[in-house]
């Protein structure tokens, strides 16, 4: 990885939510930033890497709440970057996972700047892990398939080719629709006994999770009040999820 002085972006995944859970290489980036635009779902414990002298700015886009328009953002980034700034650009999880860097990655490179990319743990990892749940697992699914469950930008999932696929489904987004979800993998012939959980905060103190079936679990997450952000998990694996491995030391709130 090469760092030239001035004048480009480091468009970075800070992990699913624990800070420890960022890259060595992510730590090094922010470091080197004049400017670090980071998201809500970033924990603040990431911003420990970034220079004391750097300019946080902060672009929450969370689904529903008041938000940053992602053209101002890119529009920042581009200003600061042409401007010879190190800009790092900190996203929740993975920047290329449901995370919009790859819109982002284009408006930068159409300006031609430099973009260097550090991916990060996404949260549909990360949060599965955090309860032991191994997201494939030989004999009992050969592959994992991460999905959306918020439409309102893109196109419905293929819930029926999902629900045949065989491989462990992770849903983010997943909270608000969870009915209409489970009720199309039900119709589609996925057993409704499948085991699936929801997991709210993933890796970090504040972790909660639902663990239960497929048809109970849209009931089970409205009544243990489980909120964003959430990940959902469908698949056989989810039975692994008692075996519980936490390591209890430096996790944050
Ligand atoms: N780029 C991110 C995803 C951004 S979309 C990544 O790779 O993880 C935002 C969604 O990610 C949330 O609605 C939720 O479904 C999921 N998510 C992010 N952080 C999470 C966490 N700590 N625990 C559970 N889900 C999380």
């Amino acid at each position: 990885m090469s760092f030239p002085e001035t004048g480009r972006v480091f468009l970075i995944g800070a992990g699913p939510g624990d800070p420890e859970l960022m890259t060595l290489k992510a730590a090094r980036a922010l470091h080197l930033a004049d400017i670090v635009l980071v998201d809500d779902l970033v924990n603040r414990g990431c911003l420990a890497h970034a220079r004391f002298d750097a300019k946080v700015i902060e672009v929450g886009k969370r689904g529903g709440c008041t938000s940053t328009p992602q053209v101002f953002i890119e529009k920042l980034m581009i200003q600061y970057a042409k401007a010879g700034k190190t800009v790092a650009r900190l996203k929740g999880g993975d920047p290329f996972v449901f995370g919009r860097g790859g819109e982002e990655l284009q408006a930068l490179a159409a300006e031609g700047i430099d973009v260097e990319i550090i991916p990060g743990i996404t949260a549909g990892l990360g949060a599965p892990a955090a309860l032991g749940i191994p997201v494939t697992h030989r004999g009992v699914a050969s592959g994992v398939t991460f999905v959306t469950g918020h439409t309102r930008d893109g196109g419905e999932p293929n819930w029926e080719a999902l629900a045949r696929s065989g491989t462990t489904l992770v849903v983010y987004m997943a909270l608000r629709r969870l009915k209409e979800i489970s009720r199309a993998l039900m119709a589609a012939g996925m057993k409704p006994e499948t085991p699936a959980c929801a997991i709210e905060n993933g890796t970090l103190r504040s972790q909660r999770e639902v663990i239960g079936t497929l048809d109970g679990l849209a009931n089970d997450v409205v009544n243990e009040a489980i909120g964003s952000p959430a990940i959902v998990v469908i698949g056989d694996v989810v039975r692994f999820s008692r075996v519980k491995i936490v390591l209890p030391a430096r996790r944050a709130a």
